[in-house]
């Protein structure tokens, strides 16, 4: 026979929280007594939860899930703790979603507490402070924005096909870029492609850039299926080896302040560690730890511009317009990364490649058919390329 004895002003230990694995996030559901008062705090890579007046047995527990690495049980005087790891970061607007329950049976109360970096701010963007006028030497600035795929390709399929959202994405990019007197040329303005030959497609976008400039290609990603549940957020790619590490650019704030230095973040830290199969394995965030590019795998030069300073220009142009995708939308931040797509390595001009978010996740890919979404994600791509026309791009 066991005899359970509880002092008298001991509260009863919490049961550990559950935690479930569903589409595209995690659930953790806490079993409280009824009206338990409870505290959550963003912390970017964790999301602390307190319960006064609550116990709890102290530990460190793994998950390892893509939205969720572990936990912690702290029991503090007056006080329980969770620690949730998040290694898709969590802010007061983005990473979880909350909700109290009556509990199953009996007189408690569930919270539930959902994970996934996927949960983003999908609200209309507010009135963003107007664009200044750029301008070249006294003529305008003239940029290519390409809608990738359409016509018979249409791209990575999820909800929605990859060659509309990319549509969507560019005819929002030129709106906001000829409103700051931007000159824009698109590869194309509704569903087609200029060849069904993907080579002779992509090589008549890329002679789009002569003479401008800059080139933009706007995709949305996908992944296999074993991997869709935990793969979401946004990617810049520009020209270099595939080998150089990615770096980690921190959310530019939407207010007309500069953006600031490109330091990395704890978030940015524990993500890449948190995820050594998504992230490149061993990869540490900041542009110091970007390899430097062996010359021979630099592009033949072109008559425009030096290739190792256009090389330079593009990863410039890569941070500044991830930064502000990421302060428009509070996606998860998969880094400025390198590699040799065709249209951002033949064009003659500074060139990125936008990787969107994953129209193979449960709920980013949903978040791509949002309109609001949308208009966060174009307002991102343009104001970082105005920001890099007015304080990077070298005037001829
Ligand atoms: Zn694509």
């Amino acid at each position: 026979m066991t005899v359970l004895w509880l002092g008298a002003t001991q509260a009863q230990s919490l049961p550990p929280p559950r935690i479930g694995d569903q589409p595209g996030f995690t659930r953790v559901v806490l079993d409280l007594p009824k009206d338990t008062p409870y505290t959550l705090e963003p912390l970017g890579a964790a999301l602390r939860v307190s319960l006064p007046g609550q116990s709890v047995a102290p530990g460190i527990h793994f998950v390892s899930q893509p939205e969720l690495a572990g936990y912690v049980l702290e029991q503090h005087e007056d006080k329980a703790v969770l620690i949730l790891l998040t290694p898709q970061g969590v802010t007061p607007h983005s990473g979880y979603k909350t909700m109290t329950l009556a509990a199953l049976e009996g007189n408690g109360q569930r919270l539930v507490i959902d994970l996934s970096g996927a949960f983003v701010d999908t609200s209309p963007l507010p009135p963003p402070p107007g664009f200044r006028f750029v301008k070249a030497n006294g003529r305008r600035f003239s940029v290519v924005v390409d809608a990738g795929h359409g016509g018979p390709d249409p791209g990575a399929i999820g909800p929605v096909a990859e060659k509309a959202v990319n549509l969507e994405v560019a005819l929002r990019v030129r709106r906001l870029l000829q409103e700051a007197g931007v000159e824009v040329t698109l590869t194309r303005e509704s569903d087609t492609s200029f060849s069904p030959d993907k080579r002779t497609d992509l090589t008549q976008r890329v002679a789009l850039a002569e003479g401008k400039h800059l080139f933009i290609s706007i995709h949305a990603n996908a992944t296999v299926p074993a991997q869709a549940d935990g793969w979401c957020g946004l990617e810049v790619y520009y020209f270099g080896p595939p080998g150089a590490r990615p770096f980690f650019p921190p959310p530019a704030p939407l207010t007309p302040t500069p953006p600031a230095a490109i330091t990395p973040s704890p978030l940015d830290v524990l993500t890449t560690l948190a995820q050594p199969g998504v992230l490149d394995p061993g990869a540490q965030p900041g542009p110091e730890d970007v390899n430097p590019i062996p010359p021979q795998s630099l592009p033949t030069p072109t008559p425009q511009m030096n290739s190792a300073r256009r090389m330079e220009l593009s990863r410039t142009l890569a941070s500044r317009v991830l930064s502000y995708m990421l302060g428009a939308t509070a996606a998860v931040n998969r880094g400025v990364r390198s590699s040799d797509f065709f249209v951002i390595r033949y064009a003659s001009v500074p060139a990125i490649l936008v990787e969107m978010g994953y129209l193979s996740h449960p709920i980013e890919g949903q978040n791509l058919r949002d309109s609001n979404y949308l208009d966060r994600i174009s307002y991102g791509i343009a104001r970082g390329v105005l920001e890099y026309l007015e304080n990077h791009h070298p005037l001829d």
